[in-house]
């Protein structure tokens, strides 16, 4: 088998870098939590036999500030009062505690949400459940969907996450404005979508973040992201598999051929089968005129920004009654309350930078201090990437690195620039991502980091299913071409869905 890279290295969205020249620290630059990559692939891959995958379970859920800022606020920040957000109070937060049942409760409590404790259990008792019962098959042929309500065997449950918008289930459950938005963040991620979203791409993408491991969790892998990577490397090239890297593939035909671009020149190569990794919109462009990839029509886009920073130490928090260990230990949500996740999703439709830009941020070095000095992996959700062109992105990404600060200062007791380690050259160590540096450095359309909306993981009753591709889950129109990435039926995450799905369908004849 050979493997075509355009990268110096191979992993794509999920490698560890050195981004901070001189700091030692190795991030995982894109992707940071795994909870999709089934023990059934690690163990036929026998990965971690000699590159060790290690992945730790983090004690607390997430932390969320009570905002600074309500809906007011949002409509004075709107019009120019920005500052306001950092200088206003955020002294009580929601700590979920996985080790302490009872300091969760008196949590809720603290924040006016005692109601909302018992509905939280019931909630994620519900999407366990969910989760124990679709996780198994997603290394398996697609069920259809009634085969999956069948499996579910729970109408009101099924209903309720797979057939009604997010939305309406969150407010049916949940009174306070915070609890309702720390549920929502999970169908947001990375999805340029409301919790009310008709279509349902909201309810997709909460599924695919509350069945992992089936349990929901997402776990640190230990040495970053790069050591999952590494490890399938190195299965790849025990199997066999030839690895060209700085290899770009510039056209693909339905007969197999594969043009690449290697050190200036081009060359061909042709498979009995073609696996493509790349996103079904790259793939159908690679095609030309040799015919559409699959029922992909539009551009896919991405909605949101990756901040990376390397800190001296942790910053200090408003909320006293909360360290700041157990605040960046799972994730910190701020400005993620129900309404103002609507009010920023707003603003970004109509292509604006949300004046107050929802965030998640997460502190890997405190579940893995192997990658050195605190680390915060921010994601600014709701960015506007229909605003972002070839000449703004520059003034974009600093507009945007100023709000995801701006955002995450009003959760803080102190301002998190002057906590921000130097590089070699005595630069702060920053990097920020828009959308459109990620579809410049890592090929994906419109910076989706899912290549594309993500499907549920069975087919509709009427789908075809005659092929082992289609039943698998990775076909495109053309029988040789198959997917086996982030696009294909079951993929988005780091998962070894798509590839695991690909080859099973390879082996059955495709
Ligand atoms: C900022 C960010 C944060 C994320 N966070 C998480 C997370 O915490 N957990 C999680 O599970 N998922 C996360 N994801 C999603 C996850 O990283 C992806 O779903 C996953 O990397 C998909 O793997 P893949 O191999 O299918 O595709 P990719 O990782 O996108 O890799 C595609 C590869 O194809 C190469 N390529 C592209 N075009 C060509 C060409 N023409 N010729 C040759 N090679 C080409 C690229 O260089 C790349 O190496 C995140 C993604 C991003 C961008």
């Amino acid at each position: 088998m050979l493997v075509l890279e355009r990268e110096p290295q191979v992993g794509g969205a999920a490698i560890s870098a050195d981004a901070f020249a001189g700091t030692g620290a190795r991030l995982s630059r894109y992707s940071y939590l795994v909870s999709l990559l089934p023990t059934r692939i690690i163990r036929e891959l026998g990965l971690g036999l000699e590159i060790e995958i290690e992945l730790a379970r983090r004690r607390y859920s997430s932390y969320t500030p009570v905002p600074g800022v309500g809906a007011a606020g949002v409509g004075a920040a709107r019009a120019g009062a920005l500052d306001g957000i950092a200088s206003a109070a955020s002294a009580a937060g929601l700590l979920v505690d996985n080790g302490d049942a009872e300091a969760t409760r008196a949590s809720f409590a603290r924040i006016g949400a005692a109601a909302d404790f018992d509905a939280w259990n019931v909630f994620y008792e519900d999407t366990a459940r969910l989760a124990r019962a679709v996780l198994p098959t997603v290394c398996e042929p697609l069920l259809t969907r009634s085969e999956a309500r069948l499996l579910v065997d729970d109408d009101i449950l099924w209903t309720s996450l797979i057939e009604r918008p997010l939305g309406a289930v969150i407010t049916d459950r949940f009174k306070n404005d915070l609890v309702r938005g720390v549920v929502a963040t999970d169908g947001l991620i990375g999805t340029f979508t409301s919790p009310g979203d008709r279509s349902l791409d909201t309810n997709r993408c909460f599924l695919y973040h509350v069945i992992g491991n089936e349990t929901g969790d997402w776990d640190v892998p230990i040495g970053g992201m790069g050591a999952v990577t590494g490890a399938l490397e190195q299965a790849a090239r025990a199997a066999g598999a030839r690895l060209e890297l700085r290899s770009e593939v510039t056209s693909v035909t339905p007969d197999g051929a594969v043009d690449y671009r290697r050190e200036g020149r081009v060359e061909r190569t042709r498979g009995a089968v073609v696996l493509a990794n790349v996103a079904p919109w790259v793939l159908r462009e690679l095609l030309g005129a040799g015919g559409t990839a699959s029922a992909v029509i539009e551009k896919p886009e991405g909605a949101q920004v990756k901040v990376n920073l390397l800190l001296t130490r942790l910053p200090r928090l408003k909320d006293a009654s909360v360290s700041s260990e157990a605040a960046f230990g799972g994730t910190f949500h701020v400005n993620e309350s129900y309404e103002q996740l609507q009010a920023a999703y707003e603003q970004a439709l109509a292509g604006e930078i949300p004046s107050v830009l929802p965030c998640e941020i997460y502190c890997h070095s405190l579940t893995d201090p192997s990658i050195l000095a605190p680390e915060l992996a921010q994601a600014g959700a709701h960015t506007p990437h229909r605003a972002l062109t070839e000449g703004n992105n520059d003034e974009m990404r600093a507009q945007l690195q100023a709000a995801v600060l701006l955002s995450l200062n009003s959760a803080l007791a102190e301002r998190i620039e002057p906590l921000l380690m130097t590089d070699a050259a005595g630069r702060p160590c920053i990097e920020t991502k828009t959308t459109l540096d990620l579809e410049h450095a890592l090929n994906l359309p419109g910076g989706n980091i899912f290549h594309g909306e993500l499907s549920w993981p069975f087919l509709e009753d009427d789908e075809p299913r005659g092929t082992p591709a289609e039943r698998w889950g990775v076909a495109t129109s053309h029988p040789r071409i198959l997917i086996c990435g982030a696009g294909a039926r079951r993929g988005g995450g780091v998962s070894g869905l798509g590839g695991h799905n690909a080859a099973m369908a390879v082996l059955e004849g495709a």
